[in-house]
């Protein structure tokens, strides 16, 4: 029986935190992360697990430490790299935080982890969990690491009934856990398995919806339990409403390459590479936004955007609807690579090596996905030569040649796209006369499907509305490099009628 001294009551808790504890020891998931002792691999793992799932971090986590072994390794590399190993992860500033934590630990600590609190804290990234985390675990210092799995514990083991609301629950929970890996030390426990257990037990058995409290090591002491409180504790913090902000995103092209802009310092996604995007004015037609957007702030004239799809991503307190828009730009050859602009054009290969933030990611995945379904005209004159056109400077393939044609609007069939797309581009009337072949290309972040047919010219005179310039020529005088794929292979399939 006890008496109801402190001595008592800390022995009552000090039972707790050892049955907690050898559970612990018994029950604990083989993580990468247990597995070393590493004091900077430790510290990438508590990065990494800030915001994101163990199953994700698992993923992550080994290669990223392949990629960058050591503190000094990681100091030293660029942030574009690191952000790259981290794509996918989300929550990017964490990754910067890392880097620049390890630099401040190379520059002033000879590459080793602080040992004491206060400097732990002034390092970017890290909070008073992850210094109790860390502490605990590289040097089992008794310094409690509260995260929700541990907040929840604690509130429900230890169900206070004075507390005002969940902030103060927040605030009683971590000086309780702090009283307690002290006890716990005193009487010989590891500090780095108290706060484990109390991660893996909520976790595992003390879960936010359905606790599993026949398997808990500590259900005969669980005030919760008893009082049938388990599923009003922890209390509920008011949640914020999501803003809902409708943005207009640009996919704009030149000579095969892509526009991205880098965004700023300031705001969401700062200091990334993402499609030119902005919000969309109240009451502007669509495209409009981006049109102007792109012309203030970088003096670009931007022409034909054509709405492609809208697509959604939900940030932590924010959603962004993005009305997906295509467009051309008229540029310069110095326009492209203007370093005082934070913008530039980039083939997919470079894209694809960039850390670009998942929004813009799901934007692009979309837009490779949607197949082009596009009709093309042979037309000829008396002596056998067809005409081709020049495509403007800018967007995909500006100034290839090309055979005049366009896009299949849906329930159009190909031969009345493709009369409604030379009346349109060259002011003639023409007829198709012969199916010639269909051509499948990819192309990077899409899918084009290309029908040649013969068509003969029924009326008008030729005057472009959208290509430079245009000429007749035989087929063997065509050469295929000056046109893009699909054009070129129905240019060796004449070629090679021609050969017969
Ligand atoms: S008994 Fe149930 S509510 Fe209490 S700590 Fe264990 S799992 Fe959580």
């Amino acid at each position: 029986m006890g008496d109801g001294s402190i001595e008592d009551s800390n022995r009552k808790i000090f039972a707790i935190q050892r049955a907690l504890t050898d559970w612990y020891r018994a029950h604990r998931r083989d993580l990468p992360w247990r597995r070393t002792n590493d004091p900077y691999a430790i510290l990438v793992s508590e990065l990494m697990l800030q915001q994101t799932g163990v199953e994700t971090a698992i993923r992550y986590y080994e290669p990223f430490l392949l990629r960058f072994p050591t503190a000094r390794a990681l100091a030293r590399a660029e942030t574009e790299e690191v952000l790259k190993s981290w794509e996918g992860l989300g929550y990017y500033a964490r990754a910067k935080n890392l880097r620049r934590t390890c630099q401040i630990i190379v520059e002033r600590y000879g590459g080793r982890i602080p040992e004491d609190y206060a400097a732990l804290l002034k390092l970017p990234g890290i909070g008073a969990y992850s210094a109790g985390a860390l502490l605990s675990i590289i040097y089992e210092r008794p310094f409690p690491s509260v995260d929700g799995n541990v907040h929840r514990v604690f509130s429900r083991a230890y169900a206070l009934d004075d507390v005002a609301n969940a902030r103060d629950e927040k605030r009683r929970t971590h000086n309780l856990a702090r009283d307690y890996i002290q006890i716990a030390f005193q009487g010989g426990l590891s500090p780095s398995d108290f706060n484990q257990a109390y991660i893996e037990l909520g976790a595992l058995v003390c879960s936010p919806k359905k606790p599993l409290c026949d398997k808990c090591p500590i259900a005969g002491d669980c005030v919760a339990l008893q009082a049938g409180l388990q599923r009003v504790r922890p209390l509920k913090e008011k949640s914020r409403a999501l803003e809902t902000k409708e943005m207009e995103v640009g996919i704009i092209w030149s000579n095969q390459r892509l526009m991205l802009e880098r965004r700023d310092e300031t705001g969401l996604l700062k200091g990334f590479w993402g499609l030119p995007t902005t919000e969309a004015f109240l009451g502007a037609e669509p495209g409009q936004s981006l049109v102007r957007y792109l012309a203030t702030r970088y003096d670009l004239e931007t022409i034909y955007p054509r709405e492609l799809f809208v697509e959604q991503h939900v940030f932590t307190h924010q959603r962004w609807r993005m009305r997906v828009f295509h467009a051309f730009c008229e540029l310069s050859c110095s326009d492209e690579h203007d370093p005082e602009r934070s913008f530039a054009f980039f083939d997919s290969r470079e894209i694809e090596a960039l850390a670009i933030p998942k929004a813009f990611r799901k934007v692009l995945a979309r837009y490779a996905e949607r197949p082009l379904h596009v009709v093309a005209a042979i037309i000829k004159d008396e002596t056998g030569r067809v005409f081709t056109a020049k495509r403007k400077p800018g967007g995909y393939f500006g100034d290839y040649w090309e055979f005049p044609g366009g896009k299949v609007e849906p329930g159009e069939t190909e031969e009345a796209a493709l009369k409604r797309e030379i009346q349109e581009e060259l002011s003639i009337v023409v007829e198709p006369t012969r199916f010639l072949q269909r051509n499948g290309y990819s192309y990077p972040f899409g899918q084009l499907q290309i029908s040649f047919y013969e068509c003969e010219r029924k009326g008008g005179t030729i005057r472009l509305t959208e290509h430079r310039e245009g000429r007749w020529l035989k087929p063997e005088q065509m050469k295929p490099q000056e046109f893009p794929p699909a054009d070129a292979m129905i240019i060796e399939a004449l070629q090679r009628a021609l050969g017969k």
